[in-house]
């Protein structure tokens, strides 16, 4: 990743990123205490212009976080938005980028509780394919269980909480899979390490509802509403049951970084014949032209930042 000469908006003002640096003893450094989020911004299919991928619902998303943290934030989802555009214009990007605002516990000092301090870093960098390449992915039943809302709240984008996913996407990686379920303590249905499940089975869509300790994909809510819309296929939000991995005919991963991500199996049962289904196939593509700025229907999804 290239990071020479990028900059980072530090402590109220745009830094060199090198210089965006925080003190071990922060306390969002020590215990986790902090909230973030993970945008996307595309060159424009025209050229030029980078669109960033609904920054506005993501910065929304980042309020509710602090809310659920019990953070003030020092900043509102305006001035979030224009600090984020400025960034982008300032590094003058030539390809896609992906953003990292990140609102943390800046008190240094040792001590679990919350203290009033919080401040506020955006960084962007150049940001290519985040899975490894374009063929269906394999799925493992992880056996952590994803944290409960009453423990860490999957809800809240909280860095602390990554804890969790991590250590299941680093078993899924050890044990030949390329990415990890993650089951509830009830054994249903959450989430992967990073990225929403869609199934599809006799022809609607199907992912598990928003009490399942999961995050409120952005990347979720968009490919349901294309869904519905543009592919007239309904969806189903519900509880799902670990053994409907095994016999649905199609399934993918979603989120802003893997994007529409097919999955080819799940826990070593091949999906349909192994290739990306046809309801897949389509939501991926159409996400793919969305994001690219070229549904007309969806502009009002990009944040257009002039090149
Ligand atoms: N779940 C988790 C735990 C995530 O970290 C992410 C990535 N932000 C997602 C789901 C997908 O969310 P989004 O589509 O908003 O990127």
């Amino acid at each position: 990743m290239k990071k020479d000469g990028l900059l980072a908006y530090f402590k109220g003002q745009q830094v060199p990123l090198a210089d965006a640096k925080v003190s071990v003893l922060t306390h969002a450094f020590l215990y986790g205490t902090a909230v973030f989020e993970g945008i996307r911004g595309y060159r424009s299919a025209a050229g030029g212009d980078v669109l960033i991928f609904r920054l506005r619902e993501h910065y929304q998303r980042l309020e509710r976080s602090c809310r659920i943290l019990d953070m003030q934030p020092t900043h509102d989802v305006d001035s979030l938005c224009r600090l984020t555009v400025e960034l982008v214009r300032a590094n003058r990007f030539q390809e896609d980028i992906y953003i990292r605002p990140i609102a943390y516990k800046s008190a240094e000092r040792i001590g679990v509780h919350l203290s009033e301090e919080t401040e506020v870093v955006i960084v962007t960098v150049p940001f290519g394919k985040y899975l490894e390449d374009e063929k269906p992915i394999s799925l493992g039943v992880s056996s952590w269980r994803r944290t409960e809302d009453n423990a860490i709240p999957g809800r809240a984008k909280v860095n602390g909480s990554y804890v969790n996913l991590a250590l299941a996407a680093s078993e899924a990686r050890g044990a030949g899979f390329d990415e990890a379920i993650l089951l509830n303590e009830d054994g249903h249905v959450s989430e992967a390490a990073g990225m929403n499940l869609f199934l599809v089975r006799d022809g609607r869509l199907i992912t598990p509802g928003v009490s399942a300790n999961l995050l409120e994909g952005v990347t979720r809510d968009s490919i349901r509403t294309l869904a519905v819309e543009e592919l007239g296929v309904k969806v189903e939000e519900r509880q799902v049951d670990r053994t409907e991995l095994y016999v649905a005919d199609e399934a993918f991963l979603v989120g802003t970084a893997a994007q529409v991500a097919p999955v080819g199996s799940i826990d070593r049962r091949v999906l349909g014949d192994g290739k990306p289904g046809p309801i897949t196939a389509r939501l991926k593509d159409l996400y793919g032209r969305v994001v690219r700025g070229q549904v007309s229907k969806y502009a009002s999804w990009n944040t257009r930042v002039a090149g």
